[in-house]
């Protein structure tokens, strides 16, 4: 018995059970606050079927719910984290997500946008049927139609279109991809060329940097095991597959590891950074040259990996040629920098000198005059790379990579780094992304398609990765070709893209895109140009299957529609998707199999025969067996089933992910397989098996190995490719000086720099305009600029400004902050969401209404008449909008800016930026797309176009999205 006697306070809490019993006594009546057991983190799987919890709603009632808990992925970024979904077993609703455990990737941790899926599903703007345009396209007025209709009216189109062979004519065009390889599948069952994706606005650049050094064209960091790890983003909080790299990037840093960040903004990642190096944008490869510059100097480079696993042999002659030109270049002090060496008997002697040679003039003094860090932290970062060796783990994807003309050259100096060190493929290095991707098996392969689509891969670009998406409305302007089905997947060009309004006039006009299907989970700006929008299903309503490269192991997820698996288990089996999901809402999968099933009713186009079930001889397959077949061919699957006495794919519906490899590092060092290497020859000299022109393998410890996808199996620090294919100025790392380079800028004009690609940490593109809780904690994107700039311009936080790019303008808000580089200003582009008058009242989270008028041919005005604001709705929620900002919609200001080797969309921009002028308002955006055009063709020019060598479209090593069959890659269709 207690001797505290209660306040009056106390007593009256404790009555009201707002508080446990204090006094003693009485407790022993209470039920308990949890279950008695072993606390755990997650609930046990042995109870998912069956597991109680206290209903949060109840209080102290202490109701108790009963769950059924089904995993699943979200669906919500490219990272594919594990969700577990919680579905009341009583009224069947899902009602909550958390993280799954068993997700090697994610570790059963998620981002704020994880749990957010709730909102999503609930939605009470989400497109429930099937929609047909009536009325001009882009007129708003819609009708509910039948999955059949549908499904009829798309598949006689396609089939008529493959008959008449016109099969350039077919497009799937893809925002979020996901089903590893499935559409490829699709896309080449139907014969059409026919893929086209996000590629060029988001991750060409460093693609490209990463491929043209080991034919991977991305890196996986091992940041769990590093000791020192470079950032070139805000990585921590918003970058590619940032969850579960962060997870790790902090377990790295708590075991010791150092954490420098290049950001031109103070991030939160840069915050949390040892060494955050503002730099100016586009110069990041000058500080990454200057730091190589210091390795090679000190020697504190790993010779092992340098001589076994770069082609060195291959780059001396081209350096010591080089290095000639610029000593006859060179005035008379730089002479003695260039001054000759004697030549060594080991000739990797003689290619460290002109290796240190060759990078000399990227000096710690050089790149902070070109970046603004200071010339210390560049030479202390470089040592302590240096000194982490094979333990330095990298990462860039979007960001300096993204932004910049030249932006590629970033990743490929970034890489150098790693290769500087011998840090490829090692524990706590950085690994070529393949290792720890996995490839599912397929039942049935279709043949390559036998043509090239030049509306996608045009000759301007032959080393572009990948598709020139951004630059379609324009080369449907110029005549290049048109499109009679084009499928837009969970993509919304209109407002993710630059240059949006280019768009709206390419998707409004139907001699140019005869019939538009956007297939969305929610309404978006692109879908409101479309003829049919066909709802599919958010994380929990759709399978697929998903597997990246978020650390040194390998996995698979499986995304399973979470109410149809509930059914299966009540013993009620489903034909298709839709019939569990919210209204008829569907799935891409189930949607493609009807599909092609129906383009080809008698089977004459040769295209039902990829989709016959690998189980039942001449039946049409189902998603089930697709899953299954899959499942089964997954290394070590089949295995771990069997020990719970399940099959494959009832392990991936228990469990919903595996891990297919622990740990994956050095495959370079493989065995090559000895039936390849039959009549080969050896290369003793440079340590090679070649074959038919080809070299095979690499010989490292007296072994052929496999080494890396490059044509000479090695890292290739000098790119025979970028030389022979019209650039042998960028033949080896270099720094390009970038489109936003101050020497760039019209300083009459006031002329600075503008971010544009930072993302918000809780937001996720246009996916997330239907989340409450996401939007509830960020709704606007001002524009940040420096406490020194927005003094000298006269301008406050909250001010009204106009931020004029060389296409239009945009109006936004001032955001005064010490944490952004002088000179330079930066807006989010997750914020600007917008709707028209006669669209469906949709994502009223996040959507201003806009007006948007062409006031003259080809200049539009838009202006917000409504801003973000309670409603009432089946959601109590929505009554309870405070806030009423949606943002400023930016990259519909921006022109196109192609890099010419790359393809990639350079985002960011030249600006002025100005106080607002008397008749603007906020929200307001201007845009010339006769300017856009001219300035597409000013780009258009920088390039070198193919033919390359032997009348190829593209070099036939490097890699491309649905490859068509080899004699495809010449341009008069075969080999010279
Ligand atoms: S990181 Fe991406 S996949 Fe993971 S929970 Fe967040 S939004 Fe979902």
């Amino acid at each position: 018995m207690s001797s505290h006697k209660p306040s009056f306070i106390e007593s009256i809490a404790e009555k009201l059970r707002l508080i446990p019993n204090l006094h003693g006594g009485t407790d022993a009546d209470l039920p308990p606050i949890v279950e008695p057991g072993e606390l755990t983190n997650y609930p046990p799987p042995d109870k998912w079927d069956d597991w109680v919890e206290y209903e949060a709603k109840s209080g102290q009632r202490r109701e108790k719910k009963s769950y059924m808990i089904v995993p699943t992925t979200c669906f919500n970024c490219e990272a594919g984290c594990g969700l577990l979904t919680y579905v009341d077993k009583e009224t069947l609703n899902i009602r909550k997500f958390e993280g799954n455990p068993y997700h090697p990737g994610s570790r059963g941790r998620n981002c704020a946008k994880g749990p957010a899926s709730i909102n999503q599903i609930n939605d009470t703007d989400r497109i429930l049927y099937p929609l047909k345009r009536k009325g001009k396209r882009g007129g708003g007025d819609w009708e509910q139609v039948t999955w059949d209709e549908v499904l009829d009216d798309i598949a006689a189109r396609i089939r008529v279109a493959l008959q008449e062979d016109r099969r350039n004519e077919v497009v799937y065009h893809v925002g979020r991809p996901g089903h590893e390889g499935f559409m490829d599948r699709i896309l080449q069952a139907w014969g059409v060329d026919g893929h086209n994706s996000h590629t060029n606005i988001c991750s060409a650049g460093a693609r490209f940097g990463y491929a043209i050094w080991q034919g991977y064209d991305r890196p996986s960091p091992d940041h769990a095991n590093a000791d020192f790890i470079l950032l070139i983003s805000a990585h921590l909080e918003a970058g590619h597959y940032f969850n579960p790299h962060a997870q790790r990037i902090l377990e790295g840093m708590m075991n010791g590891a150092k954490l420098a960040v290049m950001d031109t903004r103070l991030s939160n990642t840069a915050s949390m950074a040892d060494y955050w190096m503002p730099t100016y944008p586009g110069s990041e490869a000058a500080v990454l040259l200057a730091m190589a510059s210091i390795i090679i100097r000190e020697r504190l480079y790993n010779e092992n990996f340098l001589r076994d696993w770069v082609n060195w042999d291959d780059a001396l002659p081209e350096l010591q040629s080089q290095n000639r030109l610029r000593k006859r270049a060179a005035s008379s002090t730089e002479k003695t920098m260039h001054e000759s060496y004697e030549s060594h008997e080991d000739k990797f002697s003689d290619f460290i000198l002109e290796l240190e040679k060759y990078y000399s003039e990227y000096t710690p003094e050089f790149a902070e005059a070109e970046s603004g860090v200071p010339a210390a932290t560049i030479i202390d970062v470089a040592r302590r790379i240096g000194r982490a060796r094979t333990r330095f783990s990298c990462h860039n994807w979007r960001s300096a990579g993204s932004g910049n003309l030249g932006g590629w050259a970033v990743a490929r100096c970034l890489h150098f780094l790693s290769v500087l060190t011998g840090s490829v493929g090692t524990v706590g290095g950085t690994s070529p992304s393949a290792w720890n991707k996995f490839k599912p098996a397929s039942y049935n392969t279709p043949p390559a398609q036998k043509f090239w689509n030049e509306l996608h891969f045009p000759n301007e670009y032959p080393l572009a990765h990948y598709e020139m998406s951004f630059l379609l409305p324009h080369f449907l302007k110029e005549g290049r070709g048109k499109l009679a089905v084009y499928f837009t997947r969970v993509f919304n060009p209109v407002w993710t893209y630059p240059d949006g309004f280019s768009w709206i006039e390419a998707l409004s006009d139907d001699t140019k895109i005869g019939l538009h299907i956007a297939l969305t989970p929610t309404w978006n700006e692109t879908a409101y140009f479309a003829d049919y929008v066909l709802p599919m299903g958010m994380a929990s309503e759709r399978h697929d299957l998903t597997s990246y490269e978020t650390h040194s192991g390998m996995w698979i997820s499986y995304r399973q529609p979470v109410l149809r698996e509930v059914a299966r288990k009540m013993g009620r089996e489903t034909t298709f998707t839709y019939e569990t999901n919210p209204g008829e809402v569907w799935e891409e999968d189930e949607f493609w199999f009807e599909l092609s099933w129906r383009i080809d009713p008698d089977g004459d186009l040769g295209i039902r025969e990829h989709f016959i079930s690998p189980y039942r001889p001449g039946e049409k397959i189902t998603i089930n067996e697709y899953y299954q077949y899959i499942f089964e061919n997954t290394k070590g699957l089949p295995e771990a089933a069997a020990k719970e006495d399940l099959t494959p794919l009832d392990y991936m519906r228990k469990y919903g992910a595996f891990e297919v490899e622990r740990a994956v590092y050095e495959k370079h060092m493989d065995l090559a397989p000895e039936a390849q290497l039959a009549d080969a020859e050896i290369d003793a000299k440079h340590g090679k098996v070649n074959k038919n022109g080809k070299t095979l393998a690499v010989i490292v410890d007296g072994k052929a190995r496999v080494g890396f996808n490059t044509p000479s199996r090695r890292q290739e620090l000098f790119s025979p490719t970028t030389a022979d294919w019209g650039w042998p100025e960028q033949a080896f790392p270099t720094y390009v000086k970038s489109h936003i380079h101050p020497e760039q800028l019209d300083a009459s004009r006031n002329e600075i720099v503008l971010i544009p690609t930072f993302r918000l940490p809780t937001l996720i593109h246009t996916r997330s305009g239907n989340a409450k809780w996401l939007n509830e904690i960020s709704n606007r994107n001002p524009l940040w600029m420096h406490t020194s700039d927005a003094e000298q311009w006269g301008i406050k936080t909250g001010d009204l400004v106009r931020i004029s790019t060389e296409i239009g303008y945009f109006i936004n808000r001032a955001w005064v902050t010490e944490g952004m580089r002088p000179r330079v200003v930066a807006c989010s582009h997750h914020i600007g969401r917008w709707r028209r008058e006669q669209d469906a009242r949709n994502n009223r989270w996040s959507t201003n209404q806009v007006t948007i008028d062409e006031v003259e041919p080809g200049k539009w005005k838009m202006r917000v008449v409504e801003g973000i604001g309670a409603y009432k709705s089946d959601d109590p929620d929505t009554s309870r909008i405070f806030w009423t900002d949606g943002g400023v919609h930016q990259n519909i200001t921006f022109p196109v800016h192609p890099d010419p080797i790359s393809g990639m969309h350079c985002w960011h921009q030249k600006v002025t930026v100005e106080k607002a002028h008397p008749d603007d308002a906020y929200g307001d955006v201007f845009v010339d797309t006769e300017k856009s055009f001219a300035i597409y063709k000013e780009w258009l020019a920088l390039t070198r176009p193919a033919p390359g060598p032997n009348g190829l479209r593209r070099p036939l090593w490097l890699g491309r999205p649905l490859r068509p069959v080899e004699e495809a890659f010449y341009i008069n269709d075969e080999k010279k």
